[in-house]
């Protein structure tokens, strides 16, 4: 039977098998990087891309693949071989360069406007005076913050040999951004394909060295970057953005359910704008009504990291190109911000305890680090 199962129909047949928690088949989404017969007979080696950590999304897609190839094609033996996106770069560079990296964090909001470019900005610099060693992707292709954020100016990513180049370097942070790759001529047309190529490349090219953490600040909304990014690197987990008004919230949830179907878990909510204090009187008010983000984050069974203030030296502070975690430490938002900063910290796991199929991480890590594609399972056998 299975010697009459062709390559093509295998390709047809993984065709319709989606990405986990998404409507679109993994061979579009460039997952499947080879199909093979077993140099023995009888079935198919299936080579996946694959950049995630979870458990959940491995065991699922192996499953998938499996089942479609057996039960719907009759291929007898199926193996899947995962290579792992981070050890394909080092090998070509000879660098480690995401492997470098312990945690990466996504900041994330269903909305623009509701302050998630301030947030991973003062996230970024508030685990920097924690002590950490810090990067801050810039994904927001739409509208780039964080070169005035951090008062970049002019200085543009040092080229580093090859594709290569090295992050700017701001008040201890290392920073990437569209925004430096952008001209004023440039139109801003980002469609998915091109979103996908750009965080691909910014992921692919920058040279990070040694980080404890790289934020992430996506844009905005449930599209393509964020799956390329899922796709790519495994986020440690998310922070999400909302202000307490109830439109903001209801994209907040959205935002909440997406992370939830790429198995990236949503560290807490940061509620944004929560209240006024009045310079003259000091009283407190909630503008936009309380308890929203609690709500939010009872509903999506995570916690409110913290509630920022609004605050006019917020928006001055970001403006002028410092944020106000490092231009008013003693500010209650930059006391709001560094509680988010160790609450961060504290959720993350501390020791590498995943499995790949049963194997350990460091075990694949190893092996794969001397350059080889892991041959990681034999899912099928009749
Ligand atoms: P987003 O990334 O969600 O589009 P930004 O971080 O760019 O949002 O924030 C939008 C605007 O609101 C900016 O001008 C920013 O300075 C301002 N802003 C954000 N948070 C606050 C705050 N807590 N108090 C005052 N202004 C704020």
């Amino acid at each position: 039977m299975a010697r009459e199962i062709t390559v093509e129909a295998v390709l047809n047949a993984l065709g319709r098998v989606n990405y986990p928690g998404y409507a679109t088949d993994i061979v579009s989404l460039g997952v499947i990087e080879a199909v093979e017969p077993l140099a023995t007979g009888g079935g198919f080696a299936v080579v996946v891309r694959q950049a995630t950590e979870r458990d959940e999304v491995i065991h699922e897609l192996a499953g998938a693949i499996n089942g479609t190839l057996t039960r719907e094609l009759g291929v007898r033996r199926v193996e899947l071989r995962v290579r792992r996106l981070e050890a394909e770069l080092g090998e070509k560079t000879g660098r480690v360069r995401l492997e470098g990296t312990r945690y990466v964090v996504a900041v994330a909001s269903g909305k623009g406007g509701v302050g998630k470019s301030t947030v991973a900005a003062n996230l970024a610099l508030a685990l920097h005076r924690l002590g950490m060693t810090v990067g801050l992707l810039d994904a927001d292709i739409y509208g780039p913050s964080v070169p005035m954020m951090f008062g970049v100016g002019e200085e543009r990513p040092r080229a580093a040999g090859g594709q290569n180049f090295y992050p700017v370097e701001r008040y201890g942070v290392k920073l990437i951004s569209m925004g430096f790759f952008l001209t004023d001529k440039t139109p801003v047309i980002w469609r998915g394909p091109m979103v996908m190529g750009a965080v691909r490349q910014f992921l692919k090219d920058t040279l990070w060295g040694t980080l404890d953490f790289l934020i992430v600040d996506l844009p905005p909304g449930t599209g393509d970057a964020q799956l390329t990014l899922a796709q790519q690197v495994a986020l440690d987990g998310a922070v999400i953005v909302t202000t307490p008004r109830d439109v903001a919230l209801l994209d907040a949830t959205r935002a909440a359910r997406m992370l939830h179907q790429l198995h990236c878990p949503v560290i807490g909510v940061v509620e944004n704008m929560s209240y006024f204090v009045c310079p003259d009187c000091g009283e407190r008010d909630e503008l936009f009504g309380a308890g929203g983000g609690a709500k939010l984050a009872l509903a999506e069974r995570t916690r409110v990291l913290a509630q920022i203030p609004i605050h006019l030296e917020v928006r001055e502070a970001g403006d002028a190109g410092m944020p106000i975690v490092l231009a008013r430490p003693d500010h209650p938002a930059s006391r709001a911000f560094m509680e988010v900063a160790r609450r961060v910290l504290a959720a993350m796991p501390k020791e590498e305890t995943s499995h790949v199929l049963g194997v350990p991480i460091g075990t694949v890590r190893s092996r794969l680090s001397r350059g080889r594609t892991l041959l990681r399972s034999v899912l099928a056998r009749l």
